[in-house]
């Protein structure tokens, strides 16, 4: 009889233990990381911790920089990032937070290593953010007010339907708002309607502190100011108003090639004096590339060049080792399309490009501004878009820019002979940009672009990452003061180097909106170094 009790007991504790344990394994598996307080809070539903979410931010565009949070929080209002921020930063021990827009940094920007990474993406399946919606006010006429985490290829398409859209643009529309205003947001546009950041009239930020503030350049202007091009440093952008213009119906694509450098330049800094917003001559986009033996004519970023004219363009290619192409477009409607190709003739009367080297092409307008999918599609199709991007993106000063053609360019790029995809360089006006905002650019009238957008395999990204180190080595020698536009930097010196004058502000203003400097560790200013 006691036996049998003493089994029956054991039998008990046994399946006690069993279910307790089956029970726990069910239950989050609350990291180190994190307070377990977390699991507490309304929005912990939208917390996950499982290998996949984790996995699905760990790494970008990039490819190169790989960082495991501790937990995703995919929102469904604001309030969840507020509530996330608040609890971080009252808690003894803050936890990091890094907004991810859609990932498309190129050094682990978006990432928060052991910290929290809060899926912007999640807000578009919920009615709670702010979505799209195109509005008209007395003093701005038409705006649309947009969520942060909104794709500007959506906002395209939304804003079209009521027959406006934006006049700032990148040259791939599959970036958010939030990430896109965090750096500057620049194409061919920029020239005449300055970067994106210029285009904002007012923003909803959820600060490091977890309070919602709207700000403007009439009110709450410092953090205004700090949020634009600020990396991330001091708020998540759940609101943005921009500025809408009618959108035109058709664009006059063109491309002209040089084999002269200095031609190229003069050209293009001409084509963009004419750059005021009303101004009805001046282009509404230029840009630049270069065409080496070692690429095709066409590429990812865009397929221009009928197959016919390929062969004719290597030829001038081979020739003369680098070509520089100019490309410009103009927008045109019903009321312009019967002016539209004598006003163009009229801008480029007297350039100096290679005699019968010009091309056009007469395209929608969504069409061109949504040029990059169809050559990212392709690259899908063949698993070659998701490699490694060991890109390099830098603004020089116009009066270095045959120094850094001759040891760059020729020197560096040439003889290596690595590059095959796509280079560009084009210039900008910096009356276009707002030095109050954080973004920084060189400290001349007119500064170029220069982008090296390299694709490598996973085992030879390393040649293209020492030449991007040798191109700023190059620079830091020769005296060329480049900025870094989508920087990335490993030490804290280099980060005040960058900023320059802009440092004391940056980092006063990081005190006052993030002081317990929580946010956008990946940019790893003020965190991990
Ligand atoms: P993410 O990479 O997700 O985030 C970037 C940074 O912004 C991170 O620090 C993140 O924490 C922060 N962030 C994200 N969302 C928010 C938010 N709501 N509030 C505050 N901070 C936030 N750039 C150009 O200017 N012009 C171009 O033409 C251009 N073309 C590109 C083409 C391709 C194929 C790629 C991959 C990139 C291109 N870029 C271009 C660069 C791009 O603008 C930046 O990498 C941008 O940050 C990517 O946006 P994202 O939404 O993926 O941001």
């Amino acid at each position: 009889m006691a036996e049998n009790s003493t089994i029956t007991i054991c039998l008990m504790a046994i399946l006690f233990i069993t279910r307790l344990a089956s029970t726990l394994g069910k239950s989050r598996p609350w990291t180190g990381f994190l307070s377990p307080r977390l699991q507490t809070l309304h929005f912990a539903r939208n917390l996950h911790l499982e290998p996949d979410a984790i996995k699905s931010v760990s790494s970008d565009y990039g490819n190169l920089v790989h960082e495991n949070p501790a937990a995703v929080l995919y929102p469904s209002s604001i309030e969840d990032i507020t509530s996330l921020i608040k609890f971080s930063y009252n808690n003894y021990t803050p936890f990091t937070v890094a907004a991810r827009g859609h990932g498309h940094s190129v050094g682990g920007q978006a990432m928060a290593s052991n910290g929290v990474v809060v899926d912007m993406m999640s807000l578009r399946h919920h009615k709670n953010g702010t979505g799209i919606t195109v509005l008209k006010s007395p003093s701005l006429g038409f705006y649309a007010d947009v969520g942060g985490e909104q794709l500007w290829i959506d906002i395209l398409h939304s804003t079209i339907e009521h027959g406006f859209a934006p006049v700032s643009w990148t040259d791939y529309l599959y970036l958010t708002v939030g990430g896109t205003l965090s750096n500057a947001g620049i194409s061919g546009t920029t020239f005449r309607y300055g970067p994106q950041i210029s285009n904002v009239y007012e923003m909803d930020v959820v600060t490091g502190k977890g309070e919602v503030v709207t700000c403007s350049s009439r009110s709450n202007s410092e953090l205004f100011y700090a949020v634009l091009g600020g990396l991330g440093q001091f708020g998540i952008i759940t609101r943005a108003r921009i500025a809408l213009e009618p959108a035109p119906k058709r664009v006059k694509w063109v491309r002209m090639l040089y084999s002269d450098f200095s031609a190229f330049t003069k050209d293009q800094e001409l084509l963009i004096s004419i750059n005021g917003r009303k101004q009805k001559n001046a282009l509404d986009y230029l840009e630049g590339s270069l065409l080496m033996v070692q690429g095709p004519p066409n590429n990812w970023r865009s397929s221009f060049f009928p197959s016919s004219d390929i062969p004719k363009i290597m030829s001038l290619v081979t020739q003369h080792a680098i070509i520089y192409c100019l490309e410009a477009a103009k927008n045109y409607d019903d009321e312009t399309r019967h002016t539209v190709d004598k006003d163009l003739q009229q801008l480029f009367k007297g350039l100096s490009f290679v005699d019968g080297f010009m091309f056009e092409k007469d395209v929608s307008y969504v069409d061109f501004l949504n040029r990059v999918r169809s050559g990212e599609e392709k690259l899908h199709s063949q698993g070659l878009w998701d490699v490694p991007h060991p890109w390099l993106n830098l603004f020089l000063p116009k009066s270095r820019i045959s120094d850094f053609n001759k040891g760059v360019f020729h020197d560096i790029v040439l003889k290596r002979n690595i590059t095959t995809g796509v280079v560009l360089f084009y210039p900008m006006n910096r009356q276009k940009w707002d030095d109050k905002m954080s973004a920084v650019i060189p400290d001349e009238d007119v500064f170029y672009t220069v982008g090296f957008l390299h694709s490598s395999g996973f085992d030879d990204w390393q040649a293209y990452d020492q030449q991007n180190k040798d191109i700023l080595k190059f620079c830091d020698q020769a005296g060329i003061e480049i900025k870094q536009y989508l920087p990335l930097y490993n030490s804290y010196k280099e980060w005040i180097n960058h900023f320059g004058s802009k440092w004391r502000r940056f980092r006063e203003r990081k005190a006052q909106f993030d002081p317990k400097m929580m946010l956008s560790p990946g940019q790893r200013i003020f965190n991990d170094i």
